[in-house]
């Protein structure tokens, strides 16, 4: 029988995205949308700590191996800031342009050489709810803000996202580029190296 993992997630994007990555491993998944599990509320104060929250809640409500993620922008002139807080920071119901808006108006004394920032993306796995040894996988993707918006693909700070390796905005590559270089692709890449082994191991 193959190793079941929970992906937990609500967003069907993520189970998605994160299903096609893993379909290889041969592993039984499925997530915390599709077993209507309760979601948890993210208090940690790091990217780690808030996927192992997330994790260990689904492991929690169903004796199984868990999968939780945690994301965001981590701009160096801002210490950091928006960090573990991108999705809410400019308020609790914030839409990305919202986000973004805060963003540049924040920066906008800040000179293009001082705008460096980066994505993170943290993925954690526990074999059961007392796992002490979680398998932690992170990806980073190293880039500057831009002075304005530009392109209309991805989500959240994508179009005022310059990678370094890459030209323009985050917002103007393909899917299939994005998967290649970014933070969660590193991340997921990690993942996949180690995940069949990790969970073969009883902790
Ligand atoms: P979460 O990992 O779903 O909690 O997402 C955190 C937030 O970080 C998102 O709502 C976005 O604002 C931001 N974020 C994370 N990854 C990306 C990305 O690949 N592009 C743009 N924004 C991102």
């Amino acid at each position: 029988m193959n190793p079941k993992l929970i992906i937990a997630t609500h967003n069907f994007g993520k189970l998605k995205e994160l299903g096609a990555l893993l379909s290889e491993l041969d592993l039984d998944i499925t997530s915390s949308g599709k077993l209507s599990l309760v979601d948890v509320e993210e208090t940690g104060l790091t990217f780690v700590e808030n996927a192992l929250l997330k994790a260990r809640s689904a492991c929690q409500q169903t004796g199984c191996a868990a999968l939780g993620d945690d994301s965001g922008l981590e701009v160096d002139a801002l210490q950091g800031a928006p960090g573990i807080y991108s999705s809410r920071y400019a308020g609790a119901n914030a839409s990305d342009q919202d986000n973004i808006d805060k963003l540049l108006e924040t920066l906008a004394d800040v000179p293009h050489a001082l705008r460096t920032a980066r994505f993170r993306c943290t993925l954690v796995v526990l074999r059961h709810g007392e796992d002490p040894a979680p398998l932690i996988c992170e990806g980073k993707w190293e880039g500057h803000i831009a002075l304005a918006p530009k392109g209309n693909n991805g989500f959240g700070y994508d179009p005022v996202f310059l990678p370094h390796d890459a030209i323009g905005s985050a917002a103007q590559l393909s899917g299939e580029q994005k998967s290649t270089l970014s933070h969660r692709a590193l991340a997921l890449q990690q993942l996949k190296n180690r995940l069949r082994r990790f969970l073969s191991h009883t902790a």
